[in-house]
């Protein structure tokens, strides 16, 4: 489980988190929408300590980091650990192969033996369908098989919380379907996610929980179902404009 509590953060005296509040269970994909500018990014990016929180805590297992403090390289590496990010375009090592790609983490930040990484790595691929493309490079796969050996590539590290911001608005509609598909996947047999995203039809399906931002606030925090149902109108209106 990861705690959010009292998290504040500002960009040139701009306050953009405003004392934040959350709780990410474990086995929970949550959806965090919101217009755009409502500090969604940088509510996930400080979960991942790219942009380090003003003051509050986060708590996760038996870390719990306080702010404001600017945590050691070795604090840092030891919470890290828990997340794997996923970003909109894929930073796939464009000279390594698909299977090089997804071992290097685990090799170089876990340790894991070559065998090892290469067996997990294998098995990764075939869960989301590619390992046929095992040796290929980068550049002869899609945007969207990209996106998902990026995905792969998070997996392997093993991390409680997968974090996504905005995976599919670098892609085309149609290759869209197929990265959703595989998060999709993820949800259904359990994993731990938090994505930042604008496709609601994706929020409706694939996640538990919906976060809903403005202005640096959480307006909403509940089940999909009840926030497709919220009668809110600034929920409403921003339903209505992305549909
Ligand atoms: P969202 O992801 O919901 O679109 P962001 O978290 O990216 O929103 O941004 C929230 C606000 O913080 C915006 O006004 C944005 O311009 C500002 N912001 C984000 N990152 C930075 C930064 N590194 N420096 C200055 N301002 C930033
Ligand atoms: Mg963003």
């Amino acid at each position: 489980m990861l705690t959010i509590q009292n998290l504040t953060k500002s960009f040139a005296g701009q306050p953009v988190l405003k004392n934040i509040h959350a709780i990410f269970r474990d086995g929970e994909t949550t959806a965090i929408l919101g217009p755009s500018g409502s500090g969604k990014s940088t509510l996930l990016r400080s979960i991942d300590l790219l942009e380090l929180p003003e003051t509050g805590q986060i708590v996760i297992n038996d870390i719990r980091l306080t702010f404001p403090s600017n945590p050691s390289f070795k604090e840092k590496k030891n919470y890290r650990r828990y997340f794997s990010i996923v970003f909109q375009s894929y930073n796939l090592f464009p000279h390594f192969t698909v299977l090089q790609n997804i071992m290097e983490g685990p090799m170089q930040v876990k340790g894991e033996s070559k065998t090892q990484a290469k067996q997990k790595a294998l098995e990764l691929l075939t869960r989301i369908g590619l390992a046929d493309k095992q040796t290929a490079y980068p550049a002869q796969l899609s945007g969207g098989q990209q996106q998902r050996v990026a995905i792969a590539r998070a997996l392997a590290m093993e991390p409680a919380f997968i974090l996504y911001d905005e995976p599919t608005s670098a892609l085309d509609p149609e290759l869209s379907n197929e990265v959703l598909l595989t998060i999709q996947q993820l949800a259904d047999a359990g994993n731990s996610q938090i994505v930042v995203t604008h496709n609601l039809e994706f929020a409706r399906k694939a996640a538990d929980r919906v976060l809903f931002m403005d202005q640096g606030k959480i307006l909403f925090d509940g089940s999909t179902q009840m926030f497709f149902r919220n009668k809110d109108d600034r929920i409403q209106q921003f339903i209505q404009q992305i549909a």
